[in-house]
């Protein structure tokens, strides 16, 4: 479970994020949304600890995040919107390895998670492929799989699908839903809603850093229009 309570985190004396409590429970499948500048970004980067709370806490199951980084960023895998800013390495296979290498694990136990979280995303047997080559959708598929490969049993992604092409978009979102089904939780940042509110169990929004609703999708497709969220249905 992921519990944020009552977090307050400030830039420059601008209050980014102003008391905002959420908690994603273990398997649950969360959308979080509001328009620009609302705090999704900074609210998510509190999950792993890459931003800390100026008030309140972030609790990654059980264990406060700010306090044990290593700890939240191992339960809670992070995909940023632009998956290639955050590879370390040039080869697929070389890339997912990275995270479990630094966990001090087994050559054969490294080998074998990295088998297995390239199979779950799709692209088994491409271990040898140049990052630099493939397309936008297999990039953020890599990018799960470096997560996954970590034990993550949260997924975080902030707008993975900003960008792709609807093929690619589909790809992704058939492995969130494969992987949301085997009980990891996942928690989405997005701005376009379009074949995300089926597999939802709540839809979060944020406007001007606070919580503005928290409620299932049906419920939340008519406020979406209040925190400048496009209806899907429209
Ligand atoms: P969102 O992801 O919803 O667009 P962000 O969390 O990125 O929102 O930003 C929330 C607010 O915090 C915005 O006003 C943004 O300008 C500000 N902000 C975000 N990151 C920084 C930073 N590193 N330094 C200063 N201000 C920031
Ligand atoms: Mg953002």
């Amino acid at each position: 479970m992921i519990e944020a309570r009552d977090v307050v985190v400030t830039y420059d004396g601008t209050r980014a994020l102003n008391g905002v409590s959420l908690s994603v429970g273990d398997g649950e499948f969360v959308l979080l949304v509001g328009p620009n500048g609302s705090g999704k970004t900074t609210l998510v980067r509190t999950f792993n600890a890459l931003v800390e709370p100026d008030e309140g806490a972030v609790l990654v199951d059980g264990t406060d995040a700010s306090g044990s980084p290593v700890a939240a960023r191992t339960k809670a895998g992070m995909v940023f919107q632009h998956p290639r800013d955050q590879f370390v390495a040039a080869t697929v296979g070389a890339d997912v390895a990275f995270g479990p290498e630094n966990l001090g694990l087994d050559r054969s136990e490294i080998d074998a998670r990295v088998d297995e979280a390239l199979t779950t995303v799709g692209l088994d047997g491409r271990r040898d492929e140049r990052i630099a080559a493939l397309s936008g959708g297999e990039q953020a598929r890599v990018a799960v799989a470096g997560a996954l490969a970590m034990g993550a049993d949260h997924l975080v992604l902030d707008e993975p699908l900003a960008g792709l092409d609807f093929p690619a978009r589909r790809s992704v979102l058939d492995h969130l839903e494969t992987l949301h089904e085997a009980g990891t939780s996942v928690v989405v940042v997005t701005h376009d809603l379009r074949d995300l509110v089926a597999p939802a169990d709540r839809v979060v929004a944020l406007s001007e850093g606070r919580m503005a609703f928290d409620c299932p999708p049906e419920a939340a497709l008519d406020r979406l229009e209040t925190v400048d969220v496009r209806d899907p249905r429209c």
